[in-house]
């Protein structure tokens, strides 16, 4: 494993473009396998919740956290339902340094995703959880915090 450069906001275009989805082929690989172990890495070593594949330079639908849980990978994911309460937190994001911003998120929400070994997930998740899912998958579509 090893650490990699976290892309950042006004320096690194593909923090601004949509990542392409994972590919039923690229699961499994050797390539896939260390490009998550090295995001694990690169999140804990800057202290981050969650960090996102274009986070690393990489355009690909993926993203690492770490809630309190210990460390999981989400390939593909998307958010299938959203409730109709939202609340507004202070984020920070590894790729905006030093910037904080009040982001309204839906509280409770509904995710498909993939595991690094391709197998289909579908989960729950509300609170904090649900508030990191959202900030990494708007990761994958360009959207960074200072957009909001
Ligand atoms: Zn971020």
């Amino acid at each position: 494993m090893s650490t990699r450069r976290v892309t950042i906001v006004d320096k690194d275009p593909i923090l601004r473009q949509k990542a392409r989805a994972v590919q039923p082929e690229e699961f499994g690989s050797a390539e896939l396998n260390r490009l998550a172990e090295d995001m694990i890495e690169t999140m804990y070593a800057t202290d981050g919740v969650g960090l996102a594949a274009p986070q690393v330079n990489v355009g690909l639908r993926l993203f690492a956290m770490d809630t309190g849980d210990g460390p999981a990978v989400l390939v593909n994911p998307k958010v299938t339902a959203r409730s109709k309460k939202t609340a507004v937190e202070t984020e920070g994001c590894l790729s905006c340094t030093g910037q904080e911003v009040k982001v309204e998120r839906f509280r409770d929400i509904a995710v498909a995703a993939q595991t690094l070994d391709g197998q289909k997930i579908n989960f729950t998740a509300k609170d904090f959880l649900a508030r990191v899912i959202q900030h990494e998958t708007d990761h994958l579509n360009g959207i960074l915090i200072v957009d909001k």
